[in-house]
């Protein structure tokens, strides 16, 4: 059985996918199992960047249903329109007008339950591309939402359904924020790591990525990001919640350059690797305790 961990921030700039792949690396090293990593920020995805050998695997392009009204067929009873929540269909029955806006569409189906007269029928739009590649580290799988689709939190359901094949350790890359793409992306995983700043505007977005992981019922832990910034009284919140800090990455400006250049797995001083080494041993616990 797979165990999965999310690696999540309430805002972007923390330092998420940095985090995500030094985490990758160092799991491999300390676990038994295969390890992968998915990268679920399908607006944005760079973590393929840093991965500099790598083979592609497979690709697939991710669809929604989008539906198209018969207009022969069509009596222009508007049921179909009062049923969509998202405001996708515009009809107007004295031109005999209907059309469906592809963007506003979330493909729930549920004008196809209000229609009785049989006028409507599927048709399979694009919103990304999925990839898995073999790294030499493991296996790395990405999304790439298309341009102008918004279809963000479904591309997000796709691309965990490609890479579900997957067993061991699955590692999400959630997207920043704490909107649906990143319930999407946490909602199932055994475990989340939360990467925070100590200055207040990270403490900030911390607290709201904590209420968030407490509705959602799921345990997590904290890496504190750039541990030698600030002085936002984070740990005293993190005490407060009974949250524990599994980690801390002091700031390195030659591992800064290292990300800059793309170069951020070769360019690992030891103090920041011990600290790794620490966290992972911390996760495989939590693995063990599953
Ligand atoms: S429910 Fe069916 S028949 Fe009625 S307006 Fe919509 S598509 Fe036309
Ligand atoms: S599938 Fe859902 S969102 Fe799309 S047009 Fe029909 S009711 Fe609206």
């Amino acid at each position: 059985m797979s165990y999965k961990i999310a690696i999540a921030s309430g805002k972007g700039g923390t330092g998420k996918t940095t985090v995500s792949l030094l985490l990758f690396q160092m799991l491999q090293h300390c676990f038994s199992e295969a390890v992968s990593l998915v990268d679920c920020d399908v607006e944005e995805p760079n973590g393929a960047l840093f991965l500099k050998e790598k083979k592609t695997i497979k690709k697939e392009t991710a669809y929604q249903s989008i539906p198209e009204i018969d207009l022969e067929r069509c009596t222009f009873c508007k049921k179909c329109v009062s049923y969509c929540e998202f405001n996708a269909i515009t009809m107007v029955s004295s031109v005999k007008m209907a059309e469906v806006n592809e963007s506003l569409c979330h493909s729930c189906g549920a004008c196809f339950y209000a229609c009785n007269a049989g006028a409507l029928t599927e048709k399979q739009v694009p919103i990304g591309l999925l990839s898995c590649y073999d790294t030499e580290i493991g296996s790395f799988y990405e999304g790439r939402l298309k341009v102008g689709s918004v279809m963000q939190t479904r591309l997000i359901g796709e691309l965990q359904s490609f890479s579900n094949e997957e067993e061991g350790v699955i590692l999400y890359d959630a997207p920043p924020g704490t909107s649906c793409p990143v319930v999407e992306t946490i909602h199932d995983v055994d475990y989340v790591v939360l990467v925070a700043e100590p200055t207040i505007f990270g403490l900030h977005d911390l607290k709201l990525m904590v209420a968030l992981v407490k509705e959602l019922s799921l345990p997590c832990g904290v890496i504190i990001n750039k541990s030698d910034w600030g002085n936002a009284p984070v740990e005293a919140y993190l005490q407060e919640q009974d949250i524990e800090v599994i980690g801390k990455i002091p700031y390195s400006k030659s591992f800064a350059q290292g990300y800059a250049s793309g170069d951020l797995l070769a360019s690992l001083p030891d103090n920041i690797k011990e600290g790794l080494e620490d966290i992972a041993e911390h996760l495989k616990h939590k693995r063990v305790e599953q």
